[in-house]
């Protein structure tokens, strides 16, 4: 996937302000944030969106998930709340095509989204 945008921050060929990084999931803040905490948390494996996991990716989804609980400590937002966004497909508003978990926080939330 190299022509992946974000395939391309997992490999450094583009820059992008790091959060934190284990041996299966990249996170880094948004370049465009939303909020004062707007972190991107992505699996180092390529995989255009959500929907094309399968029941085996069970075990990478949580991890992803769980990535996102210790990014919210590391930013201080576990106290005040946040939340995890995954934009799926066209009505979704996805538009970079490499699954990632949107962690936003540090004010408060509207619902339901626009
Ligand atoms: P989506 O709309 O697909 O759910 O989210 C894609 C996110 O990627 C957007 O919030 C957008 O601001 C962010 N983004 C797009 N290009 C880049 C980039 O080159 N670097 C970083 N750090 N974020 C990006
Ligand atoms: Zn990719």
């Amino acid at each position: 996937m190299s022509e992946c945008l974000f395939c391309k921050i997992v490999s450094r060929t583009i820059p992008a302000a790091l959060v934190y990084e284990d041996e299966l999931v990249v996170a880094f803040n948004d370049i465009n944030p939303q909020a004062p905490t707007h972190v991107l948390v992505i699996p180092r494996k390529h995989a255009a969106s959500i929907a094309e996991l399968q029941d085996s990716d069970g075990g990478l989804l949580g991890h992803l998930m769980l990535a996102g609980n210790k990014i919210a400590k590391l930013k201080g937002i576990a106290d005040t709340g946040y939340r995890f966004v995954v934009n799926t497909g066209a009505h979704g508003g996805q538009s970079v095509f490499h699954l990632h978990l949107h962690v936003l926080g540090g004010r408060h939330l509207a619902w339901p989204p626009g």
